[in-house]
């Protein structure tokens, strides 16, 4: 693969790249290093091989007492840990909890009030610049964080979205040999929610031609490689993913998601679904309805001709004629690894509880969606679902 693929971005990308995580921080020239990361997958996945090198350049201080869900009590532990050890770098190494939470650390450095950080968190400025270099290494593929300029991070239930350009890091390890030591159900979700955000990314309002070009990319590289990378992992299928996931990444850092990840928070909070898995719930009903659309159905500034392409696009990466036929095969690529289809499984089995689903969606937020949904069309699109 060429590194022009990466553009204007420092993305360190190989098997056991995570060794040169010493040698990144050197040439930034940090002394002092804070490093967030997961519980069990840092050692598990290999990624504690990156200590010897990074302590020969730095003083390092771990992390890893935080939830999966980036939290706000959280938050201000790591922010007091910060002002305490005062690192010149954070490097995060982890999912993309571990990532955003690197992420947000930087872009909260010096609170350490709860109260005056849930207040700048609920303003939601945009995080314009940071004092601290940021390297990021995920060991999934993926979320994608690495690749985008904001973060999700809740108090109490509300989440918010926190964004700016300087929450992108100086520099990316991408090292796919990290990310096969997760479970099946983990590899499974967080592809096929790599594979979403190709997917919604193309389709978008926000889409820009590049970040069409990415989108494109990773879906070639995501599609034919899930099912090898979930059910039998090896080098072979990992470097796609790994790739075929910040790719996704660098495609909604622009575009931003649309329905199916609109829904899929609902769902998982709800039902208990894992993120990856409760966007791959919907997407295959968006990618049908969204490809038999009348172009009256469309959102202003959507260019009727674009979302046909766009749709014949979508339909041939999952070798497909027509809509129905690409949700058949998306959803039998979910049951292939190994993730139950449709929201009766899930334990949302009646027109109640899927209308309540709908509802819990604001409308309003779905703008960035080709096809214009009523609350009412949501519900009866939900109410189609298995
Ligand atoms: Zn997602």
């Amino acid at each position: 693969m060429s590194t022009s693929v990466f553009a204007d971005r420092d993305v360190r990308f190989g098997a056991h790249a995570i060794e040169l995580v010493g040698a990144v921080a050197g040439g930034l020239g940090a002394r002092r290093v804070l490093l967030v990361r997961g519980k069990r997958s840092f050692a598990d996945s290999g990624a504690d091989r990156l200590l010897p090198g990074l302590e020969r350049v730095a003083e390092v201080e771990q992390w890893s007492d935080f939830a999966p869900n980036t939290d706000a009590a959280d938050l201000v532990v790591g922010l007091r840990l910060v002002e305490r050890f005062d690192p010149d770098l954070i490097v995060a190494v982890g999912g993309g909890s571990a990532m955003d939470m690197a992420k947000l650390l930087c872009a909260y450095r010096g609170v350490t009030d709860a109260e005056e950080l849930h207040a700048r968190i609920r303003a939601g400025a945009a995080v314009a610049e940071r004092g601290t270099r940021l390297v990021l290494a995920p060991t999934t593929s993926g979320s994608g964080s690495e690749a985008t300029h904001f973060a999700v991070v809740y108090i109490g239930d509300a989440k918010f979205s926190i964004a700016g350009p300087g929450m992108l890091p100086d520099a990316v390890v991408l090292d796919p040999a990290l990310t096969v030591s997760g479970s099946p159900y983990q590899r499974a979700t967080s592809g096929v929610d790599a594979i979403a955000q190709a997917v919604e990314s193309l389709w978008a309002q926000g889409a820009s031609e590049a970040s069409r070009d990415y989108a494109r990319a990773a879906l070639e590289l995501l599609v034919p490689a899930i099912e090898g990378f979930v059910n039998e992992p090896g080098l072979g299928s990992a470097r796609p993913m790994a790739l075929g996931a910040h790719l996704a990444g660098r495609a909604i850092d622009v575009s931003k998601t649309t329905a199916a990840h609109a829904l899929s928070y609902g769902i998982t909070k709800g039902y208990g679904l894992s993120h990856g898995h409760a966007v791959g719930v919907t997407l295959g009903a968006f990618i049908e309805s969204h490809a038999e659309a009348a172009d009256a159905r469309l959102q202003p500034g959507i260019d009727a001709g674009v979302h046909r392409a766009v749709m014949g696009e979508i339909l041939g990466a999952f070798g497909a004629g027509d809509g129905a036929e690409a949700r058949e095969r998306f959803d039998d690529l979910m049951r292939r690894v190994g993730l139950k289809t449709g929201l009766t499984a899930a334990g949302a089995d009646t027109p109640q509880a899927r209308a309540a689903l709908a509802a819990g969606v604001n409308v309003e937020r779905l703008g960035n969606n080709p096809v214009a949904y009523t609350a009412e069309e949501l519900a009866l699109l939900l109410r189609a679902l298995d």
